[in-house]
């Protein structure tokens, strides 16, 4: 009765041998089930399985006008004061603090050109927002607040001692530590480094991937489509993911279905890459060749199935310093797939942390369970004053409906399990 029939009636699988439950379970559309695999992973497993065999990449030193971007690879110490001195922080005069008075003004401090004579009592020195607040001053009055009688006196109100002086040191102390190993460097990072005289960083090497795009049926965009095609759109949208996590994407190819260019490409793609992403072809069809290309390339695998929806056929394997992913073809699986377990392997590369993009929401409605895969759906996410709200972008969240990614925040994880996810429910999700 639960046997597999292939063309002429005739029977490959005994009704001994085979699993009673095959036939039902390989027809459920979301059946935790891969021919020839006893189990599949959870997300977590594989994500583990993935951190455990990354080795980062070394360091380089790099100009800061490059460095935008970059995993920061040092802990950056200040060897100076920021204000390196005493500054005025308003257009004004430095005085010595005290009652009103009439005073002197006997010389000019601009930024970047010190007063080459002290502040006396009975004496100011006019002077600019940045320049070096002159000896002797103890205060700087903003020019608003003063009167000048065009003869070379100024009157001044009653003054505190320290206002409108930055202090030497206030923003940063020479020795402190202003940016940490691991840090992805923004306009901010950036500009903090410039303020302690850094010209240039040691940053992460960025990992060098080759982008395997599999598929017959696949035409580039901007050309027609003939019959049976589709447009490609994991090669610009898996560029892309590449370009947000800093890989230095070296080599790009289309290739064929058949197992002969399956494996040259994989071939090329070892010797030039540290990891090497496929696109399609990884499942267990028979013009799926790039698990048996990348094994008979010496690819060792480390997971092959996820429990997880979409992107339940990913493969991953290690050789040498090399990683492999072979993504499902999918449009949504392989982007799923490459934030959950591609991603986390660069930024490991870099050495940087690839579990900041996780944190918690609570469901606006209710989603339903797949019986035996954890789903990754895609969501928009509001703030709240209980944290973060997550609604799906729409209803359809098949593995093909590329547009449940537009407007996508995050990916909400639900459990398998029967019924649904309630409305309320705070469940685990990775920012996009
Ligand atoms: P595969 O993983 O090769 O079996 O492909 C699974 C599904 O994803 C098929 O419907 C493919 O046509 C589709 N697909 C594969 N590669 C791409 C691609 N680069 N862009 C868009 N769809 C693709
Ligand atoms: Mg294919």
């Amino acid at each position: 009765m639960f046997t597999l029939q292939v063309r002429g009636g005739q029977t490959i699988l005994s009704p001994e041998t085979a699993d009673p439950t095959r036939n039902l379970r390989k027809s459920h559309p979301s059946a935790g089930y891969i021919p020839g695999v006893a189990e599949l992973i959870s997300i977590a497993e594989a994500r583990r399985r993935v951190l455990a065999s990354v080795r980062p990449l070394g360091s380089e030193e790099v100009a800061l006008a490059g460095a935008l971007g970059r995993v920061l690879a040092e802990d950056v110490r200040s060897p100076i004061d920021v204000p390196p001195f005493d500054s005025s922080a308003m257009d004004g005069y430095a005085v010595v603090a005290g009652p009103p008075a009439e005073l002197e003004v006997v010389a000019e401090a601009r930024a970047g050109h010190p007063a080459e004579v002290a502040v006396r009592p009975g004496a100011a020195i006019a002077v600019s927002t940045g320049a070096a607040v002159p000896e002797g001053a103890t205060a700087v009055v903003p020019v608003e607040r003063t009167r000048t009688d065009g003869a070379g006196r100024v009157l001044v109100p009653e003054t505190e001692p320290g206002a409108n002086v930055r202090r030497a040191g206030e923003d940063v102390s020479a020795g402190e530590v202003v940016l940490a190993g691991g840090v992805v460097l923004g306009p901010a990072e950036l500009g903090v480094a410039a303020s302690i005289g850094r010209g240039a960083l040691h940053c992460a090497v960025r990992p060098r991937v080759a982008l395997l795009v599999t598929g017959d049926e696949l035409a580039a965009p901007g050309e027609p489509l003939r019959p049976g095609q589709i447009y490609s759109s994991n090669d610009v949208a898996l560029a892309a993911q590449l370009e947000r996590v800093g890989a230095d994407l070296v080599h790009r190819e289309d290739v064929r279905d058949t197992a002969e260019s399956t494996r040259a490409a994989i071939e090329t793609a070892l010797a030039a890459a540290d990891v090497v992403v496929v696109s399609g072809g990884v499942s267990v069809g028979p013009h799926d060749h790039v698990k048996d290309a990348l094994r008979g390339h010496g690819v060792e695998e480390r997971f092959w199935g996820v429990s997880l929806r979409p992107g339940k056929p990913t493969w991953f394997g290690t050789r040498d310093d090399g990683y492999a992913f072979g993504l499902p073809g999918n449009p949504v699986s392989a982007m799923v797939t490459f934030q959950l377990f591609v991603r986390p392997a660069l930024l490991a590369l870099q050495g940087a942390d690839p579990s900041a993009t996780r944190t918690a929401a609570t469901l606006d409605a209710p989603i339903s369970r797949s019986p035996r895969r954890e789903q990754a759906v895609r969501v928009r996410l509001a703030a709240s004053a209980n944290g973060w709200r997550a609604t799906p972008t729409r209803d359809a969240q098949g593995s093909h409906v590329l547009t449940s990614m537009l407007g996508a925040d995050a990916l909400a994880l639900i459990a398998p399990g029967e019924g649904a996810a309630a409305a309320g429910e705070r469940v685990e999700v990775e920012l996009l």
